[in-house]
């Protein structure tokens, strides 16, 4: 059973300033070495490189700090995510807090001034349609329904 995960909490070098949030979680590295996590970044696959100008979402689009809008860069994303997904099958997500693209409970406000408020990344919104979503801050959360998910599958 595989999971899907930000790039960045798996340890790719992809942040907007080129840094990773690695984790130490020890179920997380457990299944890391099983190579059950399926690393994604949704910024890179939209091509803004790494390093790049930092994003954040407004009413629901991804906008720069100059005021474009780049929603329609994640289109061919999400099909590329669409086609992981019915390849890979993941069962859960785990996405980076706080992220325009992968937060999960929380993001910045779209003012670039640390600001956050509630709410879905454009990339888990579009995955808590089809599988369970959690952040960093909830990986116990994320392992016990894994293993819920998995106890079900054996019956
Ligand atoms: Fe990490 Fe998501 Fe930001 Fe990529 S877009 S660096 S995976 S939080």
């Amino acid at each position: 059973m595989k999971i899907l995960i930000s790039a960045c909490l798996f340890g790719q070098k992809v942040r907007y300033d080129g840094a990773d949030c690695a984790q130490s979680h020890t179920w997380l590295l457990d299944i890391k070495k099983e190579g059950l996590l399926i690393p994604f970044c949704p910024e890179v696959e939209a091509g803004m490189g790494v390093p790049r100008p930092p994003i954040e979402l407004l009413n629901g689009d991804i906008v720069n700090q100059k005021g474009d809008i780049l929603t329609r860069d994640f289109d061919p994303v999400f099909e590329k995510l669409s086609a992981l997904i019915e390849r890979e099958r993941p069962v859960l997500a785990i996405l980076k807090e706080k992220s325009p693209s992968c937060g999960v409970n929380q993001v910045y406000d779209g003012s670039f001034s640390g600001n956050l408020i509630p709410g879905q990344g454009i990339m888990a919104r579009f995955l808590a349609d089809s599988m369970p979503v959690f952040s960093e801050n909830e990986l116990d959360l994320a392992q016990k329904t894994y293993l819920e998910i998995r106890a079900q599958r054996q019956k």
